[in-house]
C-alpha cells in the first residue's frame, strides 16, 4: 500500500458540467492506484470566480499531493495517476497539463517560458507547492491559471508539462486580451511587493532572483542584480572531518627535468601557463596552496619552483596525486587545517563554481593567506560573450559539477566584500589539442567538419583556446573584510 495522499480539486466552471460520471471515474481509478484519497467538488459561492474557489478548496485539502482535475474530464483518467507519478518521484513539483499545440508565445514572453494550457485545468502540485503558490496567489478569474505559472518561477519549483491526451473544447481560462490583463496584474502586484519575497542570491543577497531553466532534477536559477546563475538545490553533505596539514622535514627535492624535452599534453601547457602567471606574483620556494588538484599536472609543475600542497574532496585524485610524490591532502576547503605558515598564494582553476557557500569559502582562503597573500582563481563568466551564446544548449552540462556560476563583476564585489582588493582581470586560455578540438566541431557542426580539419593543420597542436573564462588575481588586504554576513543572518539565501 502506498502512503500517498491525494486531494482531488474539481471546481465547477462549466455552464453544464456533467459531473456524476467525473466522480464516478476518478473515484474508482484512485480506488485500482492505492492511493488514500479525497475529492472536493468546488461551486462558485457567491459568485467569486475560479481562483477563489482553488484557493478555498486547496486551503481545505490534505493531501500530500493536491489536483486540479476538470470537471468535464476530457481527458483519460490515468492522466490523474500520471500527474501524481511525477510529483512522487520528486521528478517535479509543479505539474501543467498540455495539449500538444503549444500557444500564448506572446504571453509567454511578457510573462515567464512555462505557462498552463488554457483549454485544460489539470494540474497537480506537491503539498508544499500548493501552500504557497495558491497561498500567495490573488487573481479570481482565468487570469489566477497565469499567476500560478508567474509565482513557481518566483519560487524556483521545478515544473513539468503533462501531455493530456485531450478532446477539450472548454472555454479557455485565459485568452490572449484577457491573459494580457492578468499579466499586467500581476507584474504590477508584484512590483508593489504584493508577493512574499523568494530566498535571496547566494552570491549577492538580492531577492531579485527567478528561474532561468529546468533541467533533469534541478531549477537553475538566475540573478538579475549579479548575473549569477545557481542550482536551486545543492545536493552537499558538508560534514567534513577536519584534515591536518602534515608538515614534512624536507621541502621534496626540485625536479631539474626539462620542460621542453618531450612534446606536452594539453593540460601540461595549460598549467605551464598558469604557472607563469603565478610566477609574476610570488616570489620562488613561496608556499603554494591548490584548491582542488584534478589530474595534478599544475602540482607537479609548481612542485619544481615552490612548496605545494594541494587538497581535493576526491579521494581517488588525492591517491593519484600522492603516487606522483605531491603533497595533497583529500580534504574540503571547510575541513583543511593549515598547521604550518601562512600561504603565500592560493589557485582555484575552475573549483570555486563547486564550492556552496562562497562567503564562507573566501573567508577560510583569507584564514589560510598571508596579508598580501595572492589569490589565483579561473572562472566561467556569465557576462562572457562566449557563455551567452553557447549557454542555453550547455545549460545541463554547465551545472553537472558546477553549483553557482558566477559574472565578472559579481566575483569582483564578492572578493572586495571578503577583504581581498583586485590586482588583475584577464581572459583565461586554455589548451586543447585537436584530437579534441576536432571532436567538438563535428559533433556540433558536422558540415563545417572538414573546413575546421584543413584549417586545424596549419595550426599548432595543442592550440590556445578560450572557454570565455576568466582569470582573477587578488589580494589579501590587512584589514577587517567588510562584515557582508550581517546581511544573511537576518534573511536566509537560496531558493524560497
Ligand atoms: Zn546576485
Amino acid at each position: 500500500m502506498s502512503s500517498t495522499s491525494v486531494s482531488i480539486l474539481v471546481p465547477l466552471t462549466g455552464p453544464a458540467p456533467e459531473l456524476p460520471s467525473t466522480l464516478e471515474s476518478v473515484e474508482q481509478y484512485l480506488q485500482t492506484t492505492g492511493f488514500e484519497f479525497d475529492v472536493r467538488v468546488l461551486d462558485s459561492r457567491d459568485g467569486d470566480g475560479y481562483g477563489a474557489m482553488i484557493r478555498r478548496g486547496a486551503s481545505e485539502a490534505k493531501g500530500s499531493v493536491i489536483v486540479i482535475v476538470d470537471s468535464d474530464l476530457p481527458y483519460p483518467v490515468n492522466a490523474i495517476g500520471d500527474a501524481v507519478a511525477l510529483i512522487e518521484s520528486g521528478s517535479a513539483e509543479v505539474v501543467f497539463g498540455n495539449l500538444a499545440s503549444a500557444s500564448s508565445a506572446v504571453l509567454r514572453w511578457f510573462l515567464v517560458p512555462i505557462l498552463p494550457d488554457p483549454r485544460l485545468h489539470l494540474k497537480a502540485f506537491s503539498s508544499d507547492a500548493a501552500r504557497l503558490l495558491i497561498g500567495e496567489s490573488k487573481i479570481n478569474d482565468g487570469g489566477f491559471d497565469l499567476e500560478l505559472a508567474y509565482l513557481a518561477n518566483k519560487y524556483g519549483f521545478r515544473i513539468e508539462s503533462l501531455h493530456a491526451n485531450s478532446n477539450a473544447n472548454a472555454k479557455p481560462s485565459f485568452g490572449a486580451i484577457s491573459g494580457f490583463r492578468s499579466v499586467i496584474a500581476i507584474r504590477l502586484t508584484d512590483r508593489s511587493n504584493g508577493y512574499r519575497a523568494p530566498r535571496r542570491c547566494p552570491v549577492c543577497f538580492s531577492s531579485e532572483v527567478w528561474s532561468w531553466a529546468q533541467i533533469p532534477g534541478n531549477v537553475v536559477r538566475a540573478c538579475s542584480r549579479c548575473k549569477s546563475r545557481y542550482l536551486n538545490h545543492f545536493d552537499v553533505t558538508d560534514d567534513a572531518q577536519p584534515v591536518r596539514r602534515e608538515l614534512r622535514p624536507n621541502a621534496p627535492a626540485a625536479e631539474t627535468s626539462d620542460e621542453t624535452a618531450h612534446a606536452q599534453t594539453a593540460r601540461e601547457k595549460t598549467s605551464f601557463s598558469r604557472l607563469a602567471a603565478l610566477r609574476k606574483q610570488v616570489a620562488s620556494r613561496a608556499r603554494i596552496l591548490e584548491i582542488g588538484v584534478r589530474d595534478g599536472t599544475f602540482g607537479a609543475a609548481a612542485s619544481r619552483e615552490y612548496e605545494y600542497v594541494g587538497i581535493d574532496t576526491a579521494v581517488a585524485i588525492a591517491r593519484a596525486a600522492r603516487g606522483k610524490g605531491l603533497e595533497v591532502y583529500c580534504s574540503a576547503l571547510t575541513g583543511f587545517v593549515n598547521t604550518g605558515p601562512a600561504f603565500d598564494a592560493i589557485t582555484l582553476f575552475h573549483v570555486f563554481e563547486n564550492m556552496p557557500d562562497p562567503h564562507d569559502a573566501l573567508a577560510r582562503m583569507k584564514d589560510l593567506l598571508k596579508p598580501g597573500g595572492v589569490l589565483l582563481l579561473t572562472t566561467f563568466d556569465t557576462e562572457g560573450i562566449l557563455y551567452l551564446i553557447s549557454e542555453r544548449t550547455r545549460m545541463a552540462h554547465n551545472f553537472r559539477t558546477h553549483l553557482i556560476l558566477y559574472s565578472r563583476s559579481a566575483l569582483i564585489e564578492l572578493l572586495e566584500h571578503s577583504g581581498f582588493e583586485i590586482a588583475a582581470v584577464s581572459p583565461a586560455f586554455e589548451y586543447r589539442d585537436h584530437r579534441f578540438l576536432r571532436h567538438w566541431v563535428a559533433t556540433r557542426w558536422p558540415a563545417l567538419a572538414p573546413i575546421a580539419n584543413a584549417i586545424l593543420r596549419i595550426l599548432p597542436d595543442p592550440l590556445l583556446v578560450s572557454s570565455g573564462s576568466i582569470r582573477i588575481i587578488a589580494k589579501r588586504r590587512a584589514g577587517p573584510p567588510m562584515d557582508v554576513r550581517a546581511i544573511r543572518s537576518v534573511e536566509p539565501t537560496h531558493a524560497r
